[in-house]
């Protein structure tokens, strides 16, 4: 089969991705046979494709975060051939081959079953970068905050975590505020229901002061490094930020200043290793409470040779909401 394959370097770190005839039998261990037939391109696949950053960490790798498709075979008895299934993580394209290409063997544990009523497409759209979105909202709920304690903002807006966070927020009935580097994106922006689009330069140079003026009463923050030192000095009171990202850089040059004198939440949301019972509840959310009309807004689909193309514009900031892969 025809698979975009990131072998293993001569010397160094891994290199970028080609495409190359795949054997079944490259394939890892695996209780289960898929047929996959959708995948996406987050952040992070751009980075493995491109071996901008040392993602892959075994070889040969078929890079590819999310998968959906149709199991073929299966020894397990949780899963059985005809299934519909996807998979977020899990180490899936990283230390897994994962999903650019025809077939893939993987955990019947790692299966989420494809919702009830959701498109195969559907739930590629939302893949990773959606289903991190609503492990935000959780995080942020779980922490009792509730749109009656004022608006909440959502950095790297126009990216696929940005994109869907502000339309679940805004469904709940959040005032959301879209911070992006691209005012150009106000109407999309708007349409997934933004009342305020903030400019990225607002917080992309840091905390300017440990401690800034109270304005949101909680955030997701998709972005890191000094935008998130910034937007922690702008929580209100009691409030919290749901970190996922990195878009900016991995560091984080802030003071504990919102911590200890504001009572300010940083809440930690990883969606890789996130436990199975976690992702179910996510994902059965993702059916009942996204709004499919601004999910189809914010998706653009490719085929499986355009990845390399769709890798390097993920990583330069271009990519409008999500991507999905028809792979077959
Ligand atoms: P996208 O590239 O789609 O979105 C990232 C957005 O961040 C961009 O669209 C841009 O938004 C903004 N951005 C990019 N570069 C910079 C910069 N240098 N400074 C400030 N803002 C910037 O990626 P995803 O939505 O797929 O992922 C977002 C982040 O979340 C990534 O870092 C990714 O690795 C991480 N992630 C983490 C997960 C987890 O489990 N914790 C799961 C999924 C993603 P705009 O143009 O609107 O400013």
């Amino acid at each position: 089969m025809k698979a975009l394959v990131v072998d293993k370097p001569e010397a160094g770190p891994p290199g970028r991705a080609a495409f190359r005839d795949f054997a079944d039998s490259e394939l890892p261990e695996g209780d289960v046979l898929l047929r996959v037939t959708h995948s996406t391109v987050n952040y992070k696949d751009g980075l493995a494709v491109t071996g901008r950053a040392p993602v892959v960490r075994r070889f040969p790798m078929v890079p590819g975060i999310d998968l959906v498709g149709v199991v073929e075979q299966s020894s397990n008895p949780a899963v059985k051939a005809g299934d519909r299934v996807l998979l977020n993580g899990w180490g899936v394209g990283e230390t897994h081959c994962g999903a650019y290409a025809p077939k893939a063997r993987v955990k019947a544990d790692w299966l989420v079953p494809l919702p009830e009523g959701m498109a195969p497409a559907e739930a590629a759209a939302i893949g990773t970068a959606g289903y991190t979105a609503m492990l935000c909202v959780m995080a942020l709920e779980r922490h009792g905050l509730t749109p009656e304690r004022g608006p909440v903002l959502v950095t790297g807006a126009a990216g696929g975590v940005g994109s869907v966070a502000i339309a679940l927020l805004a469904s709940a009935g959040w005032y959301v505020a879209a911070s992006t580097g691209r005012p150009e994106e106000q109407a999309y922006l708007e349409s997934l229901g933004a009342k305020e689009v903030v400019p990225r330069d607002r917080y992309a140079g840091g905390a300017a002061r440990p401690l800034g003026k109270e304005v949101w009463a909680a955030a997701v923050d998709t972005v890191g490094s000094k935008t998130l030192a910034g937007v922690l000095t702008e929580i209100r009171y009691g409030g919290a930020v749901a970190a996922c990202g990195l878009a900016q850089g991995m560091d984080l040059p802030a003071s504990v200043a919102p911590f200890i004198l504001r009572g300010v939440a940083l809440l930690g949301v990883d969606s890789v290793m996130a436990p199975r019972a976690l992702r179910l509840q996510a994902w059965s959310r993702l059916a009942k409470e996204l709004d499919r009309t601004k999910l189809a807004a914010m998706t653009a689909t490719v085929g499986l040779d355009e990845v390399p193309r769709v890798a390097e514009a993920i990583l330069a900031g271009q990519v409008r909401g999500r991507v999905v892969v028809e792979i077959g």
